[in-house]
């Protein structure tokens, strides 16, 4: 999972000053000096850590923080927030053209998830904002990117636009575009070359095919666990090309962070998505916000939110939202949502996006195998219709016929039993923090 590492140390040295009534200066640095390692644990950039302590320090030494009856909560509000500004602040959202189509080249090295990241923004844009993208395959040196491309186009449903590896990447870029305007498509995604290193060659067709559409975006993918090399790659990306924002793929396994929180001081220029897996709707938007309170374990209930609405039906979405407000969730409904949950992505993920989840035993590093889920289900389908409904009437001997009926263990049907209340406590304590905002920092 993303920032693991960060999140674990940082969470533990706020924990350390959340609840004091006073705290020196001689805390303060002692805390900064935690923070420190722990960012350069994370792999980010040493210059950005430096200024991050400096202004986290200036404001958390401020006379009115360190006499405040909340001192401690001050501070984590103010690390809270310089994160965010670290990763930009406001969400930076995609371009729209003011007359279509709105043209996006996309550029980086290869490997980098350039090509199956063209897909995934080409699916977001239909998906998620109802657009009419066209594909367009201009990578011509790389055997296979072409029939890369047309195979996600085929799965997609998405057309796209090819004149084969023998004319230049300009020319197709502009006959592109014009097939756009005919057809009414208002995207136009240009899959352009990638290299394994930084060439002038490369560089210099890149230029040529910007100077030639005058794209309105020019988005950099860059893989996240490269780290600082990430970021050194962006920055040269930036320099030559004058990038408009970057996308940040397999963030999935990048357990350390330092590009995340690197890219935006280092290059000035946002993050505009990241990719959490190979799959086709693995590309979240970027919300520093979100993202820094992720980091926090403050979690992301409303990327989580989001997750449900595209993978459920709207109604479904709303009763499983007032099922979780009202924490009247039943096995029957935990066993339909296990279903949807599949749907919405590895469940470790998902996990991390619940507030305080890796405070939580059982929850943290949990590994869900295929065939313990089967006997989840086996385990509920041998429940009566009202052991459902009110689980707590499970007793002994009910467990004992639960177990037999569905081939499982008593101590298999305990663990689910536990681990069910659990969540509906989880869900109670979501509810809470979302009613009242103040109440967000009780989750530390
Ligand atoms: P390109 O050379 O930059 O066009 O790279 P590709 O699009 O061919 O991707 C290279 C590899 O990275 C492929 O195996 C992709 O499935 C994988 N990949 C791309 N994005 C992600 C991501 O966000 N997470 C993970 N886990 N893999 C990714």
């Amino acid at each position: 999972m993303a920032f693991e590492g960060l999140a674990d140390r940082l969470q533990s040295t706020l924990q350390k000053i959340r609840g004091k009534g006073k705290l020196t200066e001689a805390d303060v640095n002692e805390m900064m000096r935690e923070i420190r390692l722990a960012l350069l644990e994370a792999d980010v950039n040493f210059k950005v850590v430096k200024d991050f302590i400096k202004r986290v320090k200036e404001r958390a030494i401020g006379q009115e923080i360190l006499q405040s009856l909340t001192p401690g909560q001050q501070v984590v509000k103010i690390v809270h927030d310089e994160l965010k500004q670290l990763m930009g602040g406001e969400q930076s959202k995609i371009a729209v053209a003011s007359k279509p189509p709105t043209v996006i080249m996309m550029v980086g090295l290869q490997g980098a998830g350039k090509t199956t990241t063209t897909g995934k923004l080409a699916n977001h844009l239909r998906k998620q904002l109802n657009r009419k993208p066209l594909l367009v395959a201009a990578d011509i040196y790389r055997p296979a990117a072409i029939n890369q491309l047309q195979t996600l186009g085929k799965q997609l449903s998405l057309p796209v636009f090819s004149l084969g590896d023998k004319v230049s990447p300009v020319e197709i870029a502009k006959q592109a575009i014009e097939k756009a305007k005919e057809e009414h498509q208002d995207y136009v995604l240009i899959d352009t070359a990638g290299r394994l290193h930084i060439d002038e060659e490369l560089m210099q067709e890149l230029v040529d095919v910007k100077e030639a559409v005058k794209p309105d975006e020019i988005y950099l993918v860059v893989d996240a666990m490269t780290g600082q090399d990430a970021v050194n790659v962006a920055d040269n990306f930036n320099e030559q090309l004058d990038i408009t924002g970057v996308i940040l793929t397999k963030l999935d396994g990048d357990t350390r962070g330092g590009a995340a929180l690197s890219i935006r001081e280092v290059t000035d220029k946002p993050i505009k998505f990241v990719g959490m897996g190979e799959k086709m709707d693995a590309l979240e938007p970027f919300h520093p916000e979100r993202m820094a309170s992720r980091i926090l374990g403050m979690g992301d209930v409303l990327t989580l939110i989001e997750k449900a609405q595209t993978n459920i039906d709207e109604n479904k979405a709303k009763e499983l939202e007032k099922k979780m407000r009202t924490a009247s969730f039943t096995f029957d409904d935990f066993l339909e949502q296990l279903g949807n949950v599949r749907k919405m992505g590895p469940l470790d993920e998902l996990i991390g996006m619940l507030p305080g989840a890796n405070k939580m035993k059982g929850l943290k590093n949990v590994q869900i195998d295929e065939k313990q889920l089967v006997h989840v289900e086996a385990i509920i389908q041998s429940m009566t219709p009202k052991e459902k409904e009110s689980p707590e009437i499970i007793n002994a001997s009910r467990r004992k016929r639960i177990a037999k009926g569905s081939g499982t263990t008593i101590q298999e049907v305990n663990r689910l039993i536990k681990q069910f209340d659990e969540m509906r406590k989880m869900m109670k304590q979501m509810t809470g923090m979302q009613k009242g905002k103040g109440k967000k920092k009780g989750n530390f």
